[in-house]
Formats: C-alpha cells, structure tokens, sequence
C-alpha cells in the first residue's frame, strides 16, 4: 500500500534520512512542539544539564523521528535508537543505558510497546540515574545497583493512551504532533524537490501536498512517484496536470484518500449501514488489523470529518456520504 504513512523498507529508511531536516529552524510546521522545545533545550544548555524526558505521540509519518534527532543535535550529543519490540530483556536496555554519555538522547521508538520487565528498570533509570538489576539465578543472585550519566529519554509513540500511567508520568515534556496543512506540506515537498534536484511548479507542489493525508512520510514518497511519471510521461517538470494525473494512477483519489481509506469508509456506509459499528466489525468486514485502522486510517479521516468515533462505535459522516456521491441513509449521516 503505497500511502501507508509506516515506513516500507530499510531502502526507504535510506530515502528518508537524506530528506530529514537537521535542525529546528529547517523543522517545518508544528509550532507548539517546535516553540516548547527550542525553550526547554535552551534552557538546560543554559544550566549544562540533560533536557528532561520527552514523550512525542501522534500518528505515523508526521516526524517524531526526526524531531529526536533534531533535539540530541541541537543538544550537542549523541543520539542512541531503539525500539519497543526490539528490547526484549532487561539486559537488552541495561546494555544501552550504561553505554550513554552524560546528557545523551536514547530514542525509543513504538515506547508502547515495551515489555513489562524493561519497563520495570526503565522507572529508576528515568528518575534517579540509577540501575537496579539481579545478576545470575537462583541463590546465587544478587541485585546491583549502577549508577547512570544523566541522559534524557525521548520516546516515540502512536498513541499516548496505551501507555501505562507510571510510564507516562516521568515524561516532564509532552508533545502532540499534529497533521500538516496543505501549505505546510508544500514547503516541505519543495524543500524536499531541491534537494532531489526535481523541477516543480508551485501548483505541482500543492496538488501533492494537499493529496498526502496531513503527513510528510506520505508527501515525501508521493513526489517521488510523480517525479518518475513526469520523467516518462511528460517533459520532467512537475505541474498540477502531471501531479494530477500521476496520483490518480496511483489511486489516491481527489481528497487523498487511498484504496484502504474508501474501503473502510465504503464498509461503514455499506455493510453497516452508515454505522455506528464496533472496530472489529470493521476490520472483519475489510480484512485488516484493528491496530492498523486505528493507529493509520482513522486519524486522517476522523480530522477531516469524514468519520466518528462514537461510544457506540464509528460513524460515517455526512461529508463521507458526499464524498462517494451518495444520499445518507440508516442512522449514519452525521
Ligand atoms: P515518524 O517518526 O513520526 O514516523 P519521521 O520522523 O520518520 O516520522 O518522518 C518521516 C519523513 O517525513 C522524514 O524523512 C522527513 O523527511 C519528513 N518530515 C517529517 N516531519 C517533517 C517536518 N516537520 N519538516 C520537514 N520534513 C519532515
């Protein structure tokens, strides 16, 4: 699936990092985030500490990576990644903690995903500096304490409410990400444009942005897809016309909705009746996973208006009604 904001490939991690913006001022968008962190890091530059942990939740695709990035750059240390799945033992995230500089960046992706027993070590590393972990087994085991160079804690996450609340509670900085607007977008496809060296016109640039569902992960690969269109079928330059055509063949529709965002819609106002529906109902009726339709497809189409999250369950609006052309019917229709 091509509009998927998750990442594809490690070739398209590759493609990705040489678009990233470096610094917070090339950082496009996101004011809130941007202004509360360009202070904090300032400030504990200013008291030579390390920046309190901090927690960016929002969608894929919309550059919490990268924003870590920027925050261990602007810091002036090393950044070290990892992920939720990826650590599986303690000693997994031991290893990592006690090979940090003072006031280094350790990025952890998908912090939602962590192990009940990592977590349960992370606590004390959060909040005192310190590591409480049992070497060897059965009598011969004994607890160690270690103590840890100061360091801040950037976690990456899709969704703040499945964190545990002990977890979230010893982030001192919390950041929403939010989806781009269209203007928003264009900048980031031209900036991206230059540095790939392809010719657009400005109309090109905001006929793509305004079809990359609110996110520059998607931005970023469309105008890539339409850069090879307009190389075969046109002069090389992208115009709105080239734009157009390239995203229709690729199915993203006029409002930038993809294949799996009208079918989700499609199910709700077909099979169900316009709604509302329970989530798994949902995902039984379109064949995907219900983490997926939440975490990926909703957002975008809950911010548009063209669905709800009821207590009762999802809602087709009446803006999705119009976007197929249809009258609303059942108890749908928002
Ligand atoms: P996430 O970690 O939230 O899934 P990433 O940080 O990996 O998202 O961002 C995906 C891509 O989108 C990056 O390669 C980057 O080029 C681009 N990007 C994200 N946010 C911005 C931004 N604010 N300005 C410019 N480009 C951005």
């Amino acid at each position: 699936r091509l509009i998927t904001a998750q990442k594809l490939s490690s070739h398209e991690e590759a493609q990705e990092r040489a678009l990233r913006p470096k610094v917070l001022d090339e950082y496009v968008g996101q004011e809130k985030a941007r202004g509360q962190l360009q202070i904090f890091i300032e400030a504990a530059k200013k008291r030579g500490e390390a920046l309190d942990h901090v927690l960016l939740f929002g969608p894929p695709g919309l550059g919490k990576t990268t924003l870590a990035h920027i925050v261990a750059r602007e810091l002036g240390v090393n950044l070290r990644q990892t992920s939720g799945p990826v650590l599986e033992r303690a000693g997994d995230l031991a290893a990592l903690l006690t090979n940090l500089e003072p006031h280094d960046v350790l990025f952890i992706d998908e912090i939602h995903r962590l192990s009940p027993v990592v977590e349960e070590i992370l606590y004390p590393a959060l909040e005192d500096f310190q590591l409480d972990i049992m070497i060897g087994e059965g009598p011969a085991a004994r607890s160690v304490k270690l103590d840890l160079p100061p360091f801040t804690l950037v976690g990456a996450t899709t969704r703040a409410g499945m964190l545990t609340n002990p977890l979230r509670d010893r982030f001192g900085i919390v950041a929403r990400l939010e989806f781009y607007t269209p203007q928003e977008l264009t900048r980031i496809v031209e900036r991206s444009a230059a540095l790939l060296e392809v010719k657009i016109v400005p109309e090109g640039a905001f006929e793509i942005a305004r079809r990359s569902r609110g996110t520059p992960r998607i931005a970023n690969r469309l105008l890539r897809r339409v850069r090879d269109y307009a190389e075969v079928r046109a002069d090389g330059v992208v115009t709105r016309e080239t734009a157009d055509a390239a995203l229709s063949m690729l199915d993203v529709d006029h409002a930038g909705l993809d294949v799996m965002d009208r079918k989700l819609l499609g199910a709700v106002i077909d099979k169900f009746d316009g709604g509302p529906v329970g989530l798994d109902n949902v995902a039984a009726a379109i064949g995907e996973a219900a983490d997926t339709i939440e975490d990926v497809l909703e957002p975008y189409l809950i911010q548009q208006g063209l669905l709800q999250r009821t207590p009762r369950g999802r809602v087709a609006t009446l803006a999705a009604y119009r976007h197929f052309g249809l009258e609303p019917r059942g108890a749908g229709g928002l």
